[in-house]
């Protein structure tokens, strides 16, 4: 479904990525686990297309789109939401009215409309600012942003920063709902995401130092010790 092949990419003359692999298949769930500044959120604006890859590929389904346009991602199903995701100063159904103006206008009251069913408590917010929101619900709307534009695949970057543990949990149980529906890249430090992962990979200094099930993850002593050891 996404495949990575040896990329390569950073800032200016600084190589944060360094021959990331990557290959997830059709409805999984994929957990990406890296510590701060381990280059996950570079990884993901490659993937998107708002870096530059330097060198390696990226293919959605047998689809090279390593060089198209972030736009262009987005028509073949690549969906993204940042740390933030949000526009805190407009309202929730402005959030997501931007967001489909991506489909083509016949569409785009529907796929608002399917975004409030999924998640029925922001339909009761609809005309409240974002920003106003509780921290678990402000995640809520940038993933419903993201699901307007009804993505087959989703990376989502850090969906538990700036959320106390309680919110953390609330999100990946809203995430796990989704689970089966489309593809989800998680990219984490926190390990609570891995009770949704059907894999997981480990980035480290922006090379993957691990790729595997859950299982193979979980029996991996050093690991699971260096991880749970984070929180
Ligand atoms: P975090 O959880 O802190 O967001 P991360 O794993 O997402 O961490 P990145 O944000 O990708 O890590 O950062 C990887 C490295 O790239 C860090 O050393 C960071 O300082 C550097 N970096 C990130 N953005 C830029 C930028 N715009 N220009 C130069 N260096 C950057």
């Amino acid at each position: 479904m996404l495949t990575v092949e040896h990329l390569e990419s950073g800032y200016g003359h600084m190589q944060i990525l360094w021959g990331v692999e990557l290959a997830v298949a059709e409805r999984e769930v994929h957990v990406l686990l890296g510590a701060n500044g381990a280059g996950k959120s570079t990884f993901f604006k490659v993937l998107v297309g708002l870096l530059p890859a330097w060198s390696g590929g990226v293919r959605i389904h047998d689809r090279d789109i390593t060089s198209l346009s972030a736009r262009e991602r987005v028509k073949l199903g690549l969906g993204y939401t940042s740390e933030t995701g949000i526009f805190p100063d407009l309202t929730v159904d402005d959030n997501l009215r931007i967001s489909a103006l991506a489909l083509p206008s016949v569409d785009r009251k529907e796929a608002i409309e399917a975004a409030y069913g999924r998640f029925e408590e922001l339909k009761s917010r609809r005309h409240d600012l974002a920003g106003g929101l509780s921290g678990g619900q402000r995640k809520l709307v940038a993933i419903a942003r993201a699901l307007v534009v009804k993505p087959a695949v989703l990376l989502m970057d850090e969906p538990s920063s700036g959320l106390s543990p309680r919110y953390v949990t609330e999100v990946v149980e809203r995430l796990s709902e989704l689970r089966g529906t489309t593809t989800l890249v998680v990219a984490e430090q926190n390990v609570s995401f891995l009770d949704i992962a059907d894999s997981v990979s480990v980035l480290e200094g922006g090379r993957i130092k691990f790729s595997g099930s859950k299982g193979a993850f979980s029996n991996n002593e050093a690991l699971r010790n260096a991880f749970f050891g984070l929180e």
